[in-house]
């Protein structure tokens, strides 16, 4: 895996401040997506990647990117617990639009995990485990990376109704781009179909918002598009959006699913 040099590393650190990235944010804040991406390729490519969870949103992101540059690196946080109709809707990309997908795995398989810290850790502290199995990866991953693109939307939840289109992500020591954070659900689903996208199978079976096998069930109308993210718990976020304004827990209040 290709590495940034520490002298880089600072140097980004220093050029990308908050303030200047909140400048930024501003100048592109009624951007066309694909100017925003374009700005992003401009200023961190190659060391420019997107995660994909696999979600409408990714997808019309990674439709966008594809068209821009062939050199945004695509990649996903496999946690060994992703549903079937996860890994068919991304072999479905590949096959449909060529798309190709960076695979990113938690230290241990999930079997090792219950060897160290007891079986379905998520059943008593999912914390624990999203920190293992996606924080971590993630952090290990952007080591190495300038910038990352992700979908999150204001509207998907309380806590994400503040996120930036473009900010300094601490934790991970890169700029994070949020291209579509102000898109609306209706947008995205009218962004798909007017290109015969392909989405994942269970959004047909009540689920709106899709993470690991257990930790996701469908929702009931008139629930937040997130409710159906580990059901139990005062737990919105599984942590990989902590690091800015998104917070890990929150009131799950936002877009309902009608
Ligand atoms: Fe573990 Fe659930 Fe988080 Fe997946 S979503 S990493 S199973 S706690």
């Amino acid at each position: 895996m290709k590495s940034v040099s520490r002298a880089k590393q600072v140097s980004h650190t220093s050029r990308w401040t908050p303030r200047r990235l909140a400048r930024v944010a501003r100048a592109l804040e009624d951007a066309p997506l694909a100017r925003v991406l374009q700005w992003a390729v401009d200023n961190f490519s190659p060391d420019l990647c997107l995660a994909t969870s696999f979600g409408p949103q990714s997808i019309v992101l990674m439709h966008q990117a594809s068209k821009i540059s062939p050199e945004i690196l695509f990649f996903y946080l496999d946690t060994g617990l992703m549903f079937p109709e996860t890994y068919a809707l991304r072999d479905e990309l590949s096959r449909r639009l060529g798309l190709q997908f960076k695979r990113v795995t938690p230290e241990h398989s999930v079997e090792q995990q219950a060897q160290q810290h007891g079986p379905r850790l998520w059943t008593r502290d999912p914390d624990q485990c999203c920190g293992l199995r996606k924080v971590l990866p993630l952090r290990r991953f952007l080591a190495h990376k300038r910038a990352w693109i992700t979908g999150v939307r204001n509207g998907q939840s309380a806590s994400r109704a503040h996120a930036p289109l473009i900010e300094w992500d601490a934790p991970n020591g890169v700029v994070k781009l949020n291209p579509i954070v102000r898109w609306t659900s209706q947008q995205v689903w009218d962004y798909i179909r007017a290109n015969d996208l392909p989405f994942n199978a269970l959004h047909e079976k009540g689920f709106a918002s899709i993470g690991c096998q257990p930790c996701t069930r469908a929702v009931l109308s008139g629930e937040s598009v997130r409710a159906g993210r580990w059901p139990g718990f005062a737990k919105t976020e599984c942590g990989i959006h902590s690091g800015s304004r998104v917070v890990q827990f929150g009131s799950g209040a936002g877009e309902s699913v009608r």
